[in-house]
């Protein structure tokens, strides 16, 4: 089922998710909804708290589909290493139709549980490295926009503001 997607200015983006208890059934499909969402959309990852579900859950498929290996479900994923640094454009599916330059870790290895509630350490670099890290800060309520500064944040915020008084936010 594909769940409709909050944007920026809904709380539950803005706060910090919770850890899962238990990979059950019901976190089984979840994933499955959050999958197809992310395909949907498209985009290249997603997190619970985006379709309203305040717990530490991403997923993550930077070929969108078309590599059958390339989906990456974490249930409480935790850093076990970042590195390097990345500069690149950047958008978000939960602040649809805004792009920015933000700095990532050029590599990333997460730790976490899959869905079937086994531990696993993934690794990312490049792009993957880079939707682990988006992904991660919509655990921790933060958007691409918070790592922004200055007048380029400054920018985005006032013109979601207005989108949102319009009401068409
Ligand atoms: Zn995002």
């Amino acid at each position: 089922m594909i769940r409709p997607l909050l944007r920026y200015g809904a709380p539950v983006l803005h706060e910090p998710a919770s850890p899962v208890a238990e990979v059950t059934p019901e976190i089984d499909r979840l994933i499955t909804d959050m999958v197809q969402t992310m395909y949907a959309a498209p985009g290249i990852g997603l997190a619970a708290p985006q379709v309203g579900v305040s717990l530490r859950i991403l997923v993550v498929d930077i070929s969108i589909g078309r590599d059958l290996n390339g989906l990456i479900v974490m249930v409480n994923p935790e850093f076990v290493l970042r590195e390097g640094m990345q500069l690149e454009e950047e958008g978000c599916l939960s602040v649809p139709g805004f792009n920015a330059t933000v700095v990532r870790p050029a590599r990333v290895i997460l730790k976490g549980l899959d869905r079937s509630g086994v531990e696993r350490e993934v690794e990312g670099n490049g792009l993957l490295a880079r939707a682990f890290q988006h992904e991660m800060d919509h655990l921790d309520g933060t958007l691409f926009v918070d790592r922004l500064r200055g007048i380029k944040k400054d920018l985005i915020v006032r013109k979601i503001r207005k989108l949102t008084k319009a009401g068409k936010w």
